[in-house]
């Protein structure tokens, strides 16, 4: 007789996450996670493809072993201490940030998108099993005991390597690095390292302290982090590759492009850049027990609709503030990840489509307090990025803010590459590279939004990873033909 087939358990497990009334007045992280009785349970949803076809490993920049670590999670049912180190052991192998990814991959697009059980019903929460082990292995001191399996030894025996920038890129190719045997050295010019996910991404997304930790443990893998050091100001590009066998750029993409209409320089016009940072990395939202002041007013507006746009919004609401964000475009075109546009609508964020910025409108004070938008119309035609154009229609009106927060995009400083003679850039100021990520200067390696613009958490990584192997290789060719 035939085997009965498994049954498909179409729906997720949920996580549960903090009341909304209970949320909207401070900082702490909004998703909760799963424990282990129920990561386990929706571990069990998963029909383990296997890996050599699975779609949701080719989904993943990063090609974790999906199926493997939900598998180690199954073996072990009554010893949840030995299940999530086998576990983490399958992802480590791949990604050594998977507190990070697991809370901000936009999995929806990547993992997720073509997992099978998305075609009978919900795909599986790739993302949210990939945190649960990172948490519950930070928790249960289970990651000090995996770490020593991961030391690459021999530090500083294959080579030096300089990595410029403690983004997810930097820190990805650092730690892959460190693995391999090499003695790593970053360079930060903040006075804390993470990049976008310290100063960016707000703690009720990505805890600081659970960043800190994911950092803490790159460190014991023996990757030395200098800060204040600002390479083409500090220290030059020509000079670290005077001491180190090779460099990796991963300065990322943190300028903030502004809007050149009237009224820019008016009181209480933040780039959301300016603002995120005083928030999350001067913690101004604590002020006066920390230094750092913000101001603001009443009626925020948010210009953009990418993630920043989403974490500006929400970190503003926080702060007492009504806030509106105004985009261009329609709601389908918005960039920021679905999860944060549902969390920005059930808290309260207001949204007004198809409206342009034109003019700030100041009072007496030279403070802002109102914004004159064209209306916008969709046309049939996209853009070279696949984007709806949009055509204004003449039509014009005002909204009142006393506050506004510009989150139009960045682009990558020039800090580098204006010093560095012989560093090859685009017109939009991205390193140009080769297919080994190796930049036109021999030696001298970049990923991430460096080279990419802004883009992802993943990528960075997927690029930091990417670099370490073209470093590992470029370092061991040299010293074979020495
Ligand atoms: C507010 C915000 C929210 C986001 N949300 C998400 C999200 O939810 N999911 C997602 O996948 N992506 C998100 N992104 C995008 C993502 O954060 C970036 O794609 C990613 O951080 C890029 O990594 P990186 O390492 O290339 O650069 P970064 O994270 O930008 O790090 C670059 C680092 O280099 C340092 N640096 C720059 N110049 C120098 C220099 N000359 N010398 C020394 N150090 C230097 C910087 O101080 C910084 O620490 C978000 C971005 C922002 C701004
Ligand atoms: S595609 Fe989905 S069901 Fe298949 S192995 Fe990956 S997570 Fe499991």
């Amino acid at each position: 007789m035939a085997r009965a087939k498994p049954k498909l358990i179409k729906e997720r497990v949920p996580t549960p996450e903090v009341p909304v009334e209970e949320r909207v007045r401070s900082f702490v992280e909004v998703n909760l996670g799963y424990d282990f009785a129920s990561a386990l349970k929706e571990a069990e949803r998963c029909i383990q493809c296997p890996p050599e076809y699975a779609p949701c490993i080719k989904g993943c920049p990063v090609h974790i072993n999906i199926p493997g670590f939900i598998r180690a999670l199954r073996e072990n049912p009554d010893n949840p201490d030995e299940a999530v180190k086998n576990a983490l052991r399958v992802i480590w192998n791949d990604n050594t940030l998977p507190a990070v990814t697991g809370r901000v991959c936009p999995q929806e697009e990547q993992c997720e998108a073509p997992c099978v059980m998305g075609k009978v019903g919900e795909p599986i929460n790739i993302g949210k099993l990939e945190r649960f082990v990172a948490d519950y292995a930070r928790k249960h001191g289970i990651e000090e005991a995996l770490l020593r399996e991961f030391m690459g030894g021999n530090g500083g025996m294959k080579g030096k390597v300089a990595v410029v920038g403690s983004g997810p890129a930097g820190l990805t190719c650092a730690g892959e690095l460190a693995k391999m045997g090499y003695k790593v050295t970053i360079f930060e010019a903040l006075h804390k390292p993470g990049g976008v996910l310290i100063y960016g991404i707000p703690e009720f997304r990505l805890p600081k302290e659970i960043l800190e930790k994911e950092i803490a443990k790159l460190r014991e893998l023996g990757v030395e982090i200098k800060l204040d050091y600002i390479v083409g100001k500090t220290v030059t590009l020509e000079e670290l590759l005077e001491e180190y066998d090779a460099v990796f750029i991963g300065t990322g993409a943190g300028t903030p492009k502004l809007l050149n209409i009237p009224g820019i320089l008016l009181d209480r016009i933040y780039t959301a850049n300016e603002f995120l940072t005083r928030i999350n990395l001067m913690k101004a939202y604590l002020f006066p027990e920390y230094d750092e002041p913000i101001a603001i007013g009443k009626k925020t507006i948010v210009i953009g609709a990418g993630n920043t746009a989403m974490d500006a919004a929400r970190s503003a609401l926080r702060l007492g503030t009504e806030v509106t964000i105004a985009y261009r475009r329609g709601r389908e075109d918005m960039t920021a990840r679905i999860e944060e546009i549902q969390h920005a609508e059930e808290e309260g964020v207001k949204f007004e489509f198809f409206v342009n910025p034109v003019e700030f409108i100041g009072d007496e004070n030279g403070k802002v307090k109102a914004v004159k938008f064209e209306k916008m119309r969709p046309l049939d035609e996209r853009d070279s990025r696949g984007k709806r154009k949009i055509v204004g229609t003449g039509e014009y009106i005002t909204l009142e803010a006393d506050t506004v927060i510009i989150a139009i995009g960045l682009e990558p400083n020039r800090i580098i590459s204006e010093e560095a003679t012989g560093l090859k850039t685009n017109s939009d100021g991205t390193l140009v590279v080769d297919e080994n990520l190796m930049t036109s200067i021999p030696g001298v390696f970049a990923g991430g939004d460096a080279i990419r613009g802004e883009a992802t958490v993943i990528l960075a990584m997927g690029d930091g990873k990417k670099a370490a192997k073209a470093i590992h290789n470029y370092i061991q060719a040299k010293k074979a033909n020495a």
